[in-house]
């Protein structure tokens, strides 16, 4: 097989896999690289107690954290990368997240572009992903060039009467944006069938959107001058002398070494191991790291500050997809508190072995079982800042070391609260009352109310794009500053993180990429 291409794109996730997508058909050759295989389609996909208590699908990588301990990552190495198990919430970031918002911690950097120079991606993106949404219900919504492809994914009975019951109370409840391929007018040919294992979980019939589906198949399929490497990790990249071009990537693949050149070289690892790689590649004209003049990368570590939170009602929750309902009421603030507090929404329905994951404190009187029936399950996220402190390393054998200390996290204190007071303002249940509405527990997938430092899944910003290259990695249009022909296009790139899930912008800015990248290669 050649080692010679026009591009090498590494990592085949949201941003990778779809730049994969938008470049094939250019006629060029363009390689994937990416060091997992495919995920194998099997039963249990669709297990939780394979997928969240024995964490089947999951690196065995381990990592280190701050203080040198062994820190496993939940994070996934497969063609497809993490979309394989995201919840498919394809949010675009608000228009006001592109600018300087000051938060009570501190200050959320603006971006070096604007909403709308994304804008008309975002609306790619979103028919690229099949997203099923509704526009301007959302007080927050950013506004859009084109409807949503496809009508929203309808509320289950007791998600509506949470609905309802927010709206009577002056709030603007919304349908999540989901990419998913459900057909609810025509469930006999719907490829998706609504089930209760989506939200972590790879889908076992190919009807979420992720990448793999969406994008690295059908160019595979298209496009012969595309090519998909699996079990190829890269190691290092190479430089030309003067330092200024990547003339090599070195590979593992199959235990032997091998080395691939290419005109372009985009890394599109994930935020983590991208920044690993550049540090990895550290030569006498990067002691400090390709393209790492600045000493930027690897440095604003986000991640958000993210909390589940189940409410517990002595009526059961029957619903099977629960994902269907987010609240931005409080994105901004409220009258009492003027600053950011972040984004409501729920997680895919918990049952007994994914709670028992999380070794959660029992609430009394109540068995896991019982809890998993009767709980509705939020998920919450506030933005995070970028601290340089909180950062991507190597420790002395090159593995992975990742230091976070929380920040921003009063704001997220105050939407926990916002959640308790909305659950007590239900309406009275007609068998047990008010009191039906028990109380709200905390519990995540891992220990501990919040989710921790190995919840990985949101990770971005350690290699932040910005006009100066004193204060930044990569130039607007995802160039490195100091390299002619390395770009970044997965979730490094972001200066800041707003508060709404991260891929569908990751996805974005891999088309608006793939553009500036059809012009250099013409
Ligand atoms: C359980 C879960 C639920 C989520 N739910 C949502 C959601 O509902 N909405 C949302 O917006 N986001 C969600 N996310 C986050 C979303 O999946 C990520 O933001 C997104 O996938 C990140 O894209 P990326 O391109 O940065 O990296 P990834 O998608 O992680 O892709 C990186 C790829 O690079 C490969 N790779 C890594 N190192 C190397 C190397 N050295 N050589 C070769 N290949 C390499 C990896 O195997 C992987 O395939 C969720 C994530 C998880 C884990
Ligand atoms: S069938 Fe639908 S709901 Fe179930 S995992 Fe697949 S995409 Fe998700």
């Amino acid at each position: 097989m050649s080692t010679r291409y026009d591009v090498i794109i590494i990592g085949s996730g949201a941003g990778g896999g779809t730049l994969f997508h938008a470049l094939a058909p250019t006629g060029k050759r363009i390689l994937l690289l990416e060091r997992g295989g495919y995920v194998p389609r099997e039963k249990a996909n669709w297990s939780t107690r394979a997928v969240n208590l024995e964490g089947k699908y999951n690196t065995t990588e381990v990592w280190r954290d701050g203080d040198g301990r062994d820190l496993h990552p939940h994070t996934n190495y497969y063609v497809g990368g993490n979309t394989k198990f995201y919840g498919a919430a394809l949010f675009r970031l608000r228009r006001e997240d592109f600018g300087e918002i000051k938060h009570h911690d501190g200050v959320s950097p603006a971006w070096p572009i604007g909403y709308e120079d994304l804008e008309p991606y975002y609306t790619r993106a979103e028919q690229l992903y099949h997203v099923h949404g509704e526009r301007g219900v959302d007080p927050t919504d950013p506004p859009a060039s084109a409807p949503y492809p496809h009508h929203v994914v309808s509320h289950e009975p007791r998600i509506q009467q949470l609905s309802d019951d927010m709206a009577r109370l002056g709030l603007r409840p919304f349908h999540v944006p989901l990419g998913i391929m459900l057909d609810e007018q025509n469930a006999q040919r719907s490829r998706c069938i609504r089930c209760e294992t989506c939200d972590g979980h790879p889908c076992l019939i190919d009807a979420k959107s992720d990448a793999q589906v969406v994008c690295v198949d059908p160019a595979l399929a298209q496009h012969p001058n595309a090519t998909l490497l699996t079990g190829a990790r890269v190691t290092r990249l190479l430089t030309s002398a003067s330092g200024r071009e990547v003339t090599g990537v070195a590979v593992e693949r199959d235990g032997a070494a091998e080395t691939y050149s290419a005109d372009i070289v985009v890394v599109s690892a994930g935020a983590i191991n991208s920044a690993a790689l550049l540090l990895r590649s550290a030569s006498d004209r990067h002691p400090r790291g390709l393209a790492n003049g600045s000493d930027v990368v690897g440095r604003h570590y986000m991640g958000h500050v993210n909390s589940v939170l189940l409410a517990l009602s002595k009526c059961p929750n029957p619903t099977v997809f629960q994902k269907t309902l987010a609240l931005n009421d409080f994105y901004f603030g409220s009258p009492e508190w003027e600053f950011p507090m972040g984004h409501i929404s729920f997680v895919g329905k918990v049952d007994a072995d994914t709670l028992r994951a999380g070794a959660p404190a029992i609430a009394p009187g109540w068995t896991l079982d019982l809890m998993a029936k009767h709980s509705m399950d939020f998920w919450l996220t506030s933005e995070d800042l970028p601290d340089p402190d909180n950062r991507v390393s190597l420790d002395r054998d090159g593995r992975i070391a990742l230091r976070y200390t929380p920040n921003n996290e009063e704001g997220h204190r105050r939407l926990i609260d916002k959640v308790k007071h909305l659950m007590k303002q239900q309406t009275k249940c007609g068998v047990h009352g008010h009191e039906c509405h028990e109380g709200l527990f905390a519990r995540n997938l891992y220990l501990g109310q919040r989710i921790p430092l190995a919840g990985v899944a949101h990770q971005n910003g350690t290699i932040r794009f910005g006009r100066d290259a004193k204060t930044s990695a990569l130039d607007a249009n995802c160039k490195a500053h100091e390299i002619e022909n390395l770009y970044v296009v997965d979730g490094s790139f972001f200066p800041s993180s707003g508060a709404v899930n991260p891929a569908l912008t990751i996805m974005a800015n891999a088309l608006r990429v793939a553009d500036h990248l059809r012009g250099r290669l013409a």
